[in-house]
């Protein structure tokens, strides 16, 4: 099992965000996270590699607890790329530096090995070309595959993707979906929250849709969209497709 979440809740203040959110997800496996806006989507995921706190139940990543050991959160976080909605790349560091920083840093990569390894991963993402680049310098779906590639310079066992698609322009969605399938393809753990249904059926070996922090249904994805069993799964779906 990569990522065990069991009876996970969490609360903002008063607010009951997380409702007794069970998951499992086993090495390889590819999730896909639907739910309408405020469903408690980003919080769960952000609790996996603990951007955000839980306060009850139990979170397992390879099976390192998610404790208040910071030497297990460190753990967690070295096995657990993340990609946000925002790219959050570093706008003053060149593409290649955005890359290299947290090799260097935190696994105290020497600095050739990580530029070498840098440039690997960009030609997977197919832009080696802008390396040298400012973020800002780049299109919205470079800067996203730019923020994939530095995920995975960290070889990450479980990718967690928060709407990466969704503040692209049409035109540049493809692009960035198509290097998620090839990850897909190689075998990486993914839990991906997108509204992509395209995406979810040609690689989630589940779909889980949420509503008002909890996990409302969950079922292959074929099932999933042809056969929905709860009506706000139904409703959700009659209104995205
Ligand atoms: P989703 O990703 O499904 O849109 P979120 O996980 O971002 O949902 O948010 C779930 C709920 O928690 C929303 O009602 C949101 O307003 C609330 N929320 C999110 N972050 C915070 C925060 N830092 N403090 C208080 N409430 C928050
Ligand atoms: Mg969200």
């Amino acid at each position: 099992m990569m990522v065990e979440l069991r009876n996970l809740n969490k609360w903002y203040g008063e607010f009951h965000v997380l409702k007794n959110i069970n998951l499992e997800v086993k090495q390889g496996e590819k999730i896909v996270i639907c739910g309408p806006s405020g469903s408690g989507k980003s919080t769960m995921i952000r609790c996996i590699n603990h951007l955000e706190e839980h306060q009850k139940g139990d979170i397992i990543v390879n099976d390192i607890p998610l404790n208040e050991d910071i030497k297990n959160i460190e753990a967690i976080r070295k096995e657990v790329g993340m990609v946000f909605q925002h790219f959050n790349l570093f706008p003053h560091l060149t593409v290649l530096e955005n890359c290299v920083l947290a090799p260097i840093w935190v696994k105290k990569m020497p600095r050739k090995e990580a530029e070498a390894q840098a440039m690997e991963l960009l030609e997977r993402v197919k832009i080696p070309d802008q390396a040298l680049k400012y973020p800002g310098q780049l299109s919205g779906g470079q800067q996203q595959r730019v923020a994939i590639a530095r995920s995975l310079c960290m070889n990450p066992d479980v990718m967690l993707f928060d709407e990466p698609t969704s503040a692209l322009d049409p035109e540049m969605i493809k692009e960035v979906l198509d290097v998620m399938i090839e990850l897909a393809t190689e075998g990486m753990t993914m839990l991906c929250v997108t509204h992509e249904m395209g995406f979810a059926k040609t690689v989630a070996d589940r779909v889980i849709f949420m509503d008002g922090g909890q996990i409302v249904e969950e079922n292959e994805p074929h099932e999933f969209f042809n056969n929905p069993q709860h009506e706000r799964t139904q409703l959700f779906l009659s209104q995205i497709l």
